[in-house]
């Protein structure tokens, strides 16, 4: 032990993200990026970018992205948060809401960064286990001073109802943060439960459907003075200058966006077909990934040959409910065919 560091720190793992390999010949499906360009207004405001205006510093309340992002959930600008990240969005509401003895609730399997988060705050975890279908069943008198409900979860792709979801947040004391990072992918979200009830945000991200995990944008919508507790704390100039103008106009062409997210559903039909042909179990996906069992070989051993064949997709083999199976991000199509095909050729060729 080392006494000069905090012993709830010396305790925990770090976060462990997906790998990040850099080469032309790797087929990246690991991570759930976007394989496709964010909208081309991001590359014209590039180009017009005054040097001079990173001279000061940027506006600590990022007031146009807020009323872009306000018009596009039909809000005001007073509901909206936008932080370095989702991430940052969901760290800042176990610090805003959640007591020295409270505690923090979230499915398991889900985010695996959420329990991270609480470990850093040093607050109590209640997990609360999915059953094998993936769905929930609470426990009786279960209670927790923040929830973070992933819809649609991840690794599992699947969507909870529109109505689970409301009752859920209908019967639950604290603070339910709706993590809606695939929500665009979806059939239908949560997001008038924000706007319409006092213990509940909703969190969205530019990382997934707008293709730009590389800006690190996030935010959240709810109530104003859940956002305001969230603005007293953050850090002075969360959200840099280039970040605030990308986002502000890859929000505004929601068009770009919704043509890449077509794409990417159209690409997981074809995708989860095949590998349901291949006897794969495929879980109905409403996000940019597949949860599949693989059929005729392990997934720790489909995971590690496909590896070989410069083709990563993610693995969480440390745990009894996830070690089955793989995660997917939906690439390209002629992506998705090199790993289809090698897929196919591990498959066929036996373990
Ligand atoms: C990707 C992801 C995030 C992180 O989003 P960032 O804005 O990139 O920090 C948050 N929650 C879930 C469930 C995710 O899958």
């Amino acid at each position: 032990m080392n006494g000069l560091i905090r012993k709830s720190v010396q305790a925990m793992a770090g976060y462990v993200p997906g790998e990040q390999p850099r080469g032309e010949d790797v087929v990246k499906l690991n991570t759930n990026e976007n394989p496709y360009l964010p909208s081309a207004d991001v590359q014209d405001i590039l180009s017009m970018v005054d040097i001079a205006a990173l001279a000061r510093y940027p506006d600590p309340v990022c007031t146009e992205l807020r009323k872009a992002i306000a018009q596009l959930h039909g809000c005001e600008m007073e509901n909206i948060f936008v932080g370095n990240g989702s991430d940052e969005v969901l760290a800042l509401c176990i610090r805003a809401f959640v007591e020295r003895d409270g505690s923090v609730g979230f499915f398991d399997p889900s985010y695996s960064l959420y329990p991270i988060l609480a470990d850093i705050e040093d607050v109590e975890k209640r997990p609360v286990a999915l059953d094998a279908d993936f769905g929930w069943q609470m426990p009786a008198d279960y209670a927790a001073s923040l929830f973070f409900l992933t819809n649609p979860n991840a690794p599992t792709s699947l969507q909870y109802s529109r109505a689970n979801v409301e009752s859920f947040v209908e019967g639950f004391g604290g603070v339910v943060l709706i993590d809606e990072a695939y929500a665009d992918f979806a059939k239908e979200n949560c997001m008038d439960l924000a706007l319409a009830s006092g213990n509940v945000l909703v969190a969205r991200t530019l990382s997934k459907s707008y293709s730009l995990a590389g800006i690190r944008l996030g935010y959240c919508v709810g109530d104003a003075e859940l956002v305001g507790a969230m603005y007293k704390i953050k850090d002075s100039y969360n959200v840099d200058y280039l970040t605030q103008e990308i986002a502000r106009v890859a929000i505004l062409d929601q068009d770009t966006m919704k043509a890449n997210v077509q794409a990417i559903v159209e690409t997981r039909k074809l995708v989860a077909d095949k590998l349901r042909e291949l006897g794969f179990e495929v879980v109905p996906s409403e996000t940019n990934f597949l949860w599949v069992k693989p059929q005729g070989l392990s997934a720790e051993h489909l995971f590690g040959e496909l590896r070989k064949k410069n083709i990563i997709v993610r693995y969480f083999g440390d745990d009894e409910r996830t070690k089955d199976y793989l995660r997917v991000t939906i690439g390209t199509a002629p992506e998705m065919f090199q790993f289809l095909d090698a897929v196919e050729e591990l498959v066929g060729g036996g373990k």
